[in-house]
């Protein structure tokens, strides 16, 4: 589909579509490599996503970031925390670089002007307790701009949350405007059937209106089938969830104007088909 048509069928549906972009090289580079994909919205890690070690971003190159998001026309911007913050373990040690970790990252995301920030909050086997712990470290953080979104697990180990209940739960816990960020092969792969029977699921996430709390929608097919439980992300189409999955999504008003990102495998080189499939699939054309 060439450029023009792509654009207009995106709007015309209200759809804002991107995926994760690397930062390789220089950081302001990112917003170019969005927008060669047809972007309009894209994700970056602000620092190494499995380091706690990190550079500070030059004013040079904050400034150069600013300037190319306006230049590339982009709607929204994502940061996605390093994947080793755990808010919801019992090691002190690692508790403490959690958050030193995800108060640079904040600041990052302000002095860039990106709007939301996703974290995978942490893992612990006494579940409540540690949600509640999670989101009164979370309340701690002056977040200024930068809205905090909390990520749904898979159900892999511990990881929080997984359950739409336990999403509620947080959210209702926060005290700084926290929201979710719904990954659709988590969503799928812990057991929610957004291909055979998603009426009802978005019934459930409605009635308590969580969904209005879902600021972000990772945009991954599963490797995995339903109730596996597995974090393994498939380009779309090609896994469980597949395009009958996709075309519940991508036609649901629910997601309209809100970053729909994906984080699919070897991303650069299939974006573009990736993309391709999904604007295939909207039905107001
Ligand atoms: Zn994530």
């Amino acid at each position: 589909m060439n450029m023009m048509k792509l654009r207009y069928e995106l709007e015309k549906n209200n759809k804002m579509i991107g995926g994760h972009v690397s930062i390789a090289e220089n950081i302001s580079k990112a917003p170019e490599r969005a927008n060669n994909f047809q972007f309009d919205t894209f994700q970056i890690f602000v620092k190494s996503n499995m380091q706690w070690n990190y550079k500070k971003i030059s004013d040079d190159n904050i400034k150069k970031f600013k300037e190319n998001i306006k230049k590339y026309n982009i709607k929204k911007t994502v940061a996605h925390a390093t994947y080793l913050i755990n808010f919801g373990t019992d090691n002190k040690l690692l508790l403490d670089k959690s958050i030193e970790d995800l108060k640079y990252e904040i600041e990052a995301c302000n002095e860039l002007g990106i709007n939301y920030l996703v974290v995978h909050p942490g893992s612990n086997k006494d579940r409540t307790k540690s949600m509640k712990n999670i989101m009164e470290i979370l309340n701690s953080f002056d977040t200024k701009n930068v809205e905090l979104l909390v990520e749904n697990s898979s159900g892999k180990g511990n990881t929080l949350p997984s359950t739409i209940e336990e999403m509620e739960y947080m959210i209702d816990l926060s005290d700084n405007n926290a929201g979710i960020c719904l990954d659709t092969c988590h969503f799928f792969a812990y057991g929610y059937d957004i291909k055979n029977d998603y009426d009802n699921v978005i019934y459930n996430l409605k009635s308590d209106n969580l969904i209005k709390s879902i600021k972000v929608v990772h945009l991954n097919d599963s490797m995995f089938d339903l109730n596996s439980k597995k974090d393994r992300h498939e380009n779309i189409g090609n896994g469980f969830i597949g395009l009958k999955g996709f075309s519940n999504i991508i036609n649901d008003n629910n997601f309209n104007n809100i970053p729909l990102i994906m984080e699919t495998p070897e991303g650069d080189k299939n974006y573009s088909e990736n993309l391709n499939k999904i604007v295939n699939l909207m039905v107001n054309k």
